[in-house]
């Protein structure tokens, strides 16, 4: 098995990969993915509902 960061050989301590540095990578993209993940959402919703009050009113 090899680090998915940087393809070296991986360390049991630090498996999948093979360093710190590595998993703190790693760890750092799953933290950045999770932050913009749930912020995108809740502008989609707030998007949502703003054209839904439009919706609602055009008809009148
Ligand atoms: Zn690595």
């Amino acid at each position: 098995m090899s680090c998915p960061i940087c393809d070296e050989d991986t360390v049991i301590k630090f498996r999948p990969f093979c360093s710190k540095r590595c998993a703190d990578i790693d760890l750092a993209k799953w933290l950045n993915g999770s932050y913009a993940v749930p912020s995108q959402r809740e502008e989609d919703m707030e998007a949502d509902v703003s054209e839904n009050d439009n919706a609602v009113q055009r008809p009148h």
